[in-house]
């Protein structure tokens, strides 16, 4: 790290369980955020200004103005522009020191595959349940660490899935009929702060899983409550015979 790096990530590394070498492994890092919605949008701030070395931003849809209350990290001048460029374009303002790539189309199962040879974790950030499932397919099939989650109404979710350690569940464990007819935003409404809760909360596990900082969240769901505040943890057990997950 140079002089410039050390004084900017001063308060990371004055942090005796991260230090310096954690944020030497921030910097060396590779993340892929799919979807720059409300919980990229939040979460990509916090990695960009982590100083993650290489952030991927992934995302077909364009900005609309209907977005822009939780949708943070785009602004009225980038309406009608992709939301992966948008972002890159904002959080290159942010942190100009690191590497930001836009994927600007919809990433099939073998394109996300061959993205993850060279990404050391995903946060799924994506509004539907089709996109979780598939995104929790491919990182369990490559072994790279996931933070998923969701928000929608006035309340959140998020699990870790890590195929890397023993026992880990997926997310096919926990929600093994999920159909594609779940709620979205757009149809059922989401209270801004509430995402971007949760697209933090993406950040700092992430953030936790690089670095080997805390104990695992595998085998755990956690649930927000906007209403009460209240934030519960609920173990989840792998499933022997997950379609997804087993003897893996
Ligand atoms: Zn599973």
């Amino acid at each position: 790290m140079q002089d410039q790096e050390l004084e900017r990530y001063s308060r990371h590394i004055l942090l005796s369980q991260l230090d310096y070498d954690g944020q030497q492994t921030l910097l060396n890092s590779r993340v892929m955020v799919i979807g720059v919605g409300g919980l990229g949008s939040a979460a990509a701030q916090y990695l960009a200004g982590s100083g993650i070395g290489h952030l991927t931003l992934v995302d077909d849809d364009v900005v609309d103005v209907s977005n822009l209350h939780r949708q943070v990290v785009h602004t009225e001048a980038t309406v009608g522009m992709n939301k992966a460029l948008s972002a890159k374009q904002q959080l290159t303002q942010l942190n100009s020191s690191i590497e930001i790539e836009a994927v600007t189309t919809k990433l099939n199962e073998a394109e996300l595959l061959t993205h993850l040879a060279s990404v050391d974790l995903v946060l799924d950030c994506t509004d539907n349940s089709a996109s979780r499932m598939l995104h929790n397919r491919v990182c369990v099939e490559a072994k790279t660490p996931l933070v998923s989650a969701a928000a929608i109404r006035m309340e959140g979710q998020l699990m870790v899935v890590d195929a890397n350690q023993q026992d880990c569940p997926c997310y096919q464990c926990v929600y093994p009929d999920l159909s594609d007819q779940q709620d979205t935003c757009s149809q059922s409404g989401i209270l801004g702060p509430v995402v971007g809760i949760m697209g933090v909360m993406q950040a700092l596990e992430g953030i936790k899983l690089l670095t080997s900082l805390g104990a695992s969240s595998c085998g755990k769901l956690i649930s927000f409550d906007a209403l009460d505040l209240s934030m519960r943890s609920f173990t989840v057990h792998k499933n022997p015979q997950c379609s997804v997950c087993a003897a893996k």
